[in-house]
C-alpha cells in the first residue's frame, strides 16, 4: 500500500464563516444542547457566558470595530492575550467583518510581538492590562497608534478602548456593518487565522488558515467521536452536551484555538476558561467546576501523575483526557489511567499547518498505547522513506499528509510555502510509521523544531538572535531530552576571535556563558531560554555546501547530557 486513508470525508459546508457555522447554523452532526447550558465560564469569577450573549456580544463588537476603526475585508486583527471569556467574541466579531485574526502569546517579549506585528500588519491590537506594557512598546515601534489598542477587560487605563466598552457602543448604534457572506466554495480560500509556526525550518511564519479548514477539523473530530451516530445514546457519547471541559491550553496556539475552543463548543460542552496554567489552581478548578474533559499537554499529565498535591483528589468524574502537541508515552498513559479511573486517556497528532488534528486515539479505545492514533475522516497519509520511495505498513519515513483542514500556506513566504505545501499535501518533518491496525507512531522529528512543553522553539530564531551578539561567531541550537518539558534547547557557540583569550580562563568562560544565556533570557519568552545549557565549540559541523549538520550536534548533546 502506498497511501494510508482515514474513513471517508464527512459533509463540510464550504459557504460559511466560522461564527456562522458555530453560532448561526445547525449542522447535522451537531448534538442539540439546551439554551441553559453556559458556553464559556470564567474559571476564577465563575462568570458564565451563554449562547445569546455570545451572539449579541460578537455582533456588538463587529459593529463597533466597523464604526470606530472601519475594519473590513482581510484587515488583520491581532489578539495578544491570555485565555479570556471574550477571546471568542473578539475572534468571531472580526470574522463577521471578513477580517483575519492573528493570535499572539501574551508572554512574548517586545521583540517577539514586534516580529509578529511586522509579519502580519494588524490594524487593531487586542490585549489585556497585564500585557499592555509590552503591547504598547511593540505597537509604538511598529507604528500602530494607541487608539488602535483595545483592552479585553474593564480597564484601569481610561485612555484605552475596552472590549466591553466597544461592545456596549456597538450595540447602541444602528447596525453599520454588513455581515461577510461567502459564495459556495469560498470558505476554502477565505482566511480566518494567521497562527505562527516555524514549520520544518527557519523562523516563525504566519500560517494562513481558512474558515473551511477550521470547520472541517471540528466536524472531522466530531465524526471520529461518532457524535453523528444516532445508535449511540447521548449518555454514552465521549463528548455530550452538559460535559465540562477546561481551556487551560492557550487559545493563541492551534490546539487551544481549534480543538479546545471550537470543537468543544461545537459538541455542546461548557468551557472553563483558565488564563494561566498553575497546577494547584487547575486541581481546584477541576473539582469546583466538575470538569469532565481535560485537554492538556504531556507535562501537565506528568504533574497529575506525580505531583503530591494531585493525590488528595478523586478524579473519577473525568471522562476524557486528551493530550497533544508533543509525544505521550505508553508508560505515562498507563500511569494516568490509574489517576483517571473512568476516563479515556489518549492523544492526537497535528500541527499548525494541518489545522489541527489529523490523527486521534481510535474509537472506542479507552487507553492509548503510545501511538498517536488513526487518521481522521477525510485524511490521507504517505510515508516517504529515506530513499524517496513511498513506505507501506511498518516502514519509517517522513509523514506527508492531506485532508480538508490543511492550511493554505505561509503568508508572504512563497519559498517556505512551496517547500511545505505541495499539491495539497503537507510535508510535516515528522518521522512516523503506520502499523497494521492503521495506527500512526511518531518516532522522531526530522525537522529543526524544538518543542518545550508543547511550545515551539525554532532553533533558527535563537541562532539568529545569538549571532547578533559580538561574542558569537557561529552557533547551533539543538534539543536535549527533559523529563518534564519533553525537550529543552542547548546552544553550541563558536566564540568570536576577540574573546578567545578571555575564555581560555575557565572562570571567565563561565561568565561569558552566563552573559550569553542572559542575552537570550532578556529577549525571549521563558520556554525559549537556554535551559539545556550553552557550550563553546571550535566549529559547527557543516556539510560541504555549508548546511548545518544538526544531527551531529544533537547526538553529541544527548551523549553529553547522559554523561552528567
Ligand atoms: P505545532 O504546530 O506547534 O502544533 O507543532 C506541531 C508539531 O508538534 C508536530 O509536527 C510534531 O512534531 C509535534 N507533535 C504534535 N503532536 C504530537 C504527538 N502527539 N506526538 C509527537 N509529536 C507531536
Amino acid at each position: 500500500m502506498s497511501v494510508f486513508y482515514g474513513p471517508p470525508a464527512p459533509y463540510i459546508p464550504d459557504d460559511l464563516t466560522i461564527p456562522q457555522f458555530i453560532l448561526d447554523s445547525h449542522h447535522p452532526v451537531r448534538p442539540v444542547r439546551s439554551n441553559d447550558i453556559p458556553w464559556f465560564v470564567d474559571d476564577a469569577s465563575g462568570t458564565k457566558v451563554g449562547y445569546e450573549e455570545l451572539r449579541s456580544r460578537s455582533f456588538g463588537l463587529a459593529n463597533a470595530l466597523k464604526l470606530r476603526y472601519n475594519i473590513g475585508e482581510n484587515d488583520v486583527v491581532c489578539i495578544f492575550s491570555a485565555n479570556h471569556v471574550d477571546y471568542p467574541v473578539a475572534v468571531w466579531a472580526s470574522h463577521r467583518l471578513g477580517s483575519v485574526v492573528s493570535t499572539a502569546n501574551p508572554a512574548y517579549t517586545t521583540d517577539e510581538l514586534l516580529y509578529q506585528l511586522e509579519t502580519t500588519k494588524p490594524v487593531v491590537l487586542f490585549t489585556q492590562a497585564d500585557s499592555l506594557e509590552t503591547a504598547l512598546a511593540s505597537a509604538r515601534q511598529h507604528g500602530l497608534p494607541n487608539d488602535r489598542i483595545v483592552i479585553l477587560d474593564q480597564s484601569t487605563h481610561p485612555s484605552f478602548a475596552t472590549l466591553p466598552g466597544l461592545i456596549a457602543y456597538g450595540l447602541r448604534q444602528q447596525t453599520a456593518f454588513v455581515e461577510r457572506r461567502l459564495a459556495a466554495g469560498e470558505a476554502k480560500t477565505k482566511i480566518a487565522f494567521l497562527c505562527f509556526s516555524s514549520g520544518t525550518t527557519g523562523r516563525p511564519k504566519a500560517v494562513a488558515i481558512s474558515h473551511y479548514a477550521v470547520i472541517a477539523n471540528v466536524i472531522q473530530i466530531s465524526v471520529h467521536h461518532r457524535i453523528d451516530d444516532p445508535t449511540i445514546p447521548v449518555s454514552q457519547l465521549r463528548w455530550a452536551p452538559g460535559d465540562v471541559c477546561t481551556a487551560v491550553l492557550p487559545f493563541f496556539h492551534i490546539y487551544g484555538l481549534i480543538v479546545n475552543m471550537h470543537f468543544a463548543i461545537f459538541v455542546g460542552t461548557t468551557i472553563v476558561v483558565i488564563p494561566k496554567f498553575n497546577f494547584g489552581d487547575l486541581l481546584e478548578s477541576v473539582m469546583r467546576h466538575r470538569i469532565t474533559h481535560l485537554m492538556i499537554v504531556p507535562p501537565m499529565l506528568v504533574l497529575f501523575c506525580k505531583h503530591p498535591a494531585a493525590k488528595k483528589y478523586d478524579f473519577s468524574h473525568i471522562k476524557g483526557v486528551y493530550s497533544g502537541a508533543a509525544p505521550l508515552s505508553m508508560e505515562l498513559t498507563q500511569q494516568a489511567a490509574k489517576v483517571f479511573p473512568n476516563s479515556l486517556v489518549g492523544q492526537g497528532y497535528g500541527m499548525t499547518e494541518t489545522a489541527t488534528a489529523v490523527t486521534l486515539i481510535p474509537m472506542p479505545d479507552r487507553l492509548g498505547n503510545g501511538s498517536v492514533g488513526v487518521l481522521l475522516p477525510g485524511c490521507a497519509a504517505k510515508v516517504i522513506k529515506q530513499d524517496g520511495k513511498l513506505g507501506g505498513v511498518g516502514d519509517l519515513g517522513e509523514l506527508v499528509i492531506t485532508g480538508p483542514s490543511m492550511a493554505a500556506g505561509y503568508t508572504n513566504n512563497a519559498q517556505a510555502t512551496s517547500e511545505t505545501f505541495v499539491d495539497g499535501w503537507v510535508h510535516t518533518g515528522d518521522e512516523v510509521y503506520f502499523d497494521k491496525n492503521g495506527e500512526m507512531w511518531v518516532v522522531d522529528r526530522l525537522k529543526e523544531l524544538i518543542k518545550v512543553r508543547g511550545f515551539q522553539v525554532p532553533p533558527a530564531e535563537l541562532e539568529g538572535h545569538l549571532l547578533g551578539h559580538p561574542y558569537v561567531s557561529d552557533v547551533c541550537v539543538v534539543p536535549i531530552p527533559d523529563e518534564y518539558s519533553g525537550e529543552i534547547p542547548r546552544a553550541y557557540v563558536v566564540p568570536h576571535a576577540d574573546i578567545a583569550s578571555r575564555i581560555a580562563d575557565p572562570a571567565e568562560a563561565e561568565k561569558v556563558k552566563a552573559e550569553l544565556t542572559k542575552y537570550v533570557a532578556d529577549h525571549k519568552v521563558k520556554y525559549k531560554h537556554l535551559a539545556g545549557g550553552l557550550e563553546f565549540i571550535d566549529v559547527i559541523p557543516k556539510n560541504p555546501s555549508g548546511k548545518l549538520l544538526r544531527r551531529v550536534l544533537r547526538e553529541r548533546a544527548r551523549e553529553e547530557v547522559k554523561a552528567i
